[in-house]
């Protein structure tokens, strides 16, 4: 990339975003959040998404005591991927169209750009525990299905059901109602369930098809930067099917001296623009946090609305990307394509969660 440090008015004047501009929505300009989180001096920082204020907490803890900054991410994440009631990460995910649920999650630590990653891994609730292993253990970075199975297997992690009753009733009801042509019926009192109403209530009336993650990243007191993704992926998902969060340069990127990004949401939009790597050249170019994330968003706007069957009526993308980032100074940003998202920012004050910038209103 040769991009220079420009302000957003600058960036939108550019060549090369001249020609996209013709593609783009007029809103495109983009909305900072305010006010952007004060760079801690000497402290810690973490940031994290909107479903790691608990996680949050666990990493601060776990920094002031003076942990490692990747054992403390881990710690902070393991209390979303081991909650049941978090639909979207480790135990109690949302399962595969087949009922298995299998996870996804990596770590990067950027004081030796080493990583370790696994995907589609079943049976196991701490999938980044496992990810921390391949890079601690082997000279690889990333174990797959079987054998990422096979891998933790060897380190002493149990295969467990990590389908809970509630998303073994949200699965069936799926399944139920997906068509008319197959075998399966939808039995009348399903959608009355509590599990399934209120599992629809929050996930059944977005604009988009429903997913999650968690993603943190630290930026210890000494300025070492380090991230760790996990997720149980795409509702429903097709076995098999791995989106952005367990591959490095996609759903994490970090590196010493320069920054530290993660993401959450439409993984394949992510995955084909290498976002978290994109925020962090961003980073290295000298734009400050917010900018590089709302940019690498736009990058996203640009190269993947033009498929008509991720584009509204007004050319805008029907899906939602967010990325995270703390910079080497330790100035933490999160933005998101669609209005309305928020991220957690924790430090020596305390752990609080801010409204995300973003490049397209949901009600306009
Ligand atoms: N990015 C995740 C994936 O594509 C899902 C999400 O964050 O919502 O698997």
């Amino acid at each position: 990339m040769t991009d220079s440090p420009l302000s957003r008015r600058q960036l939108l004047g550019t060549a090369a975003f001249a020609g996209a501009a013709a593609l783009l929505p007029r809103d495109l300009a983009g909305q900072a959040a305010a006010p952007a989180p004060a760079p801690a001096a000497n402290g810690f920082v973490i940031v994290t998404s909107a479903n790691g204020l608990e996680a949050a907490k666990v990493a601060r803890q776990a920094l002031i005591q003076g942990k490692d900054p990747l054992d403390a991410a881990i710690a902070g994440v393991n209390v979303a991927e081991l909650d049941p009631d978090d639909v979207t990460v480790g135990y109690g995910g949302i399962p595969n169209e087949e009922g298995v649920v299998e996870l996804d999650a990596a770590v990067m630590d950027g004081r030796t750009m080493r990583a370790g990653a696994v995907a589609a891994l079943t049976g196991v609730k701490t999938p980044s525990r496992v990810a921390r292993l391949v890079m601690d253990r082997t000279d690889r970075v990333f174990l797959v299905g079987a054998g990422a199975r096979r891998f933790a297997t060897a380190h002493g992690f149990p295969d467990e059901d990590l389908l809970t009753e509630k998303t073994r009733k949200i699965w069936l009801h799926w399944k139920n109602r997906l068509s008319d042509l197959d075998d399966w019926i939808e039995a009348a009192r399903d959608a009355e369930d509590p599990d399934v109403k209120r599992f629809l209530e929050k996930y059944g009336k977005g604009l988009f098809r429903p997913q999650g993650t968690i993603h943190l990243s630290v930026r210890s007191a000494k300025g070492d930067l380090v991230g760790v993704t996990t997720t149980s992926g795409l509702f429903f998902k097709i076995p098999g099917r791995v989106g952005d969060s367990p591959v490095v340069g996609a759903g994490l990127y970090s590196e010493n001296g320069v920054g530290s990004a993660g993401s959450t949401g439409r993984g394949e939009a992510n995955l084909v623009t290498c976002g978290s790597h994109t925020v962090v050249e961003y980073l290295r170019n000298g734009l400050a946090p917010e900018e590089a994330c709302l940019r690498a968003l736009k990058r996203i706007a640009e190269k993947t609305h033009l498929v008509p069957r991720h584009r509204d009526d007004k050319g805008r993308p029907t899906f939602n990307v967010n990325f995270y980032c703390v910079d080497a100074a330790g100035r933490a940003a999160g933005a998101a394509l669609w209005s309305g998202g928020k991220y957690v920012v924790g430090d020596t004050d305390g752990v609080r969660t801010l409204e995300s910038a973003w490049l397209y209103r949901k009600d306009a």
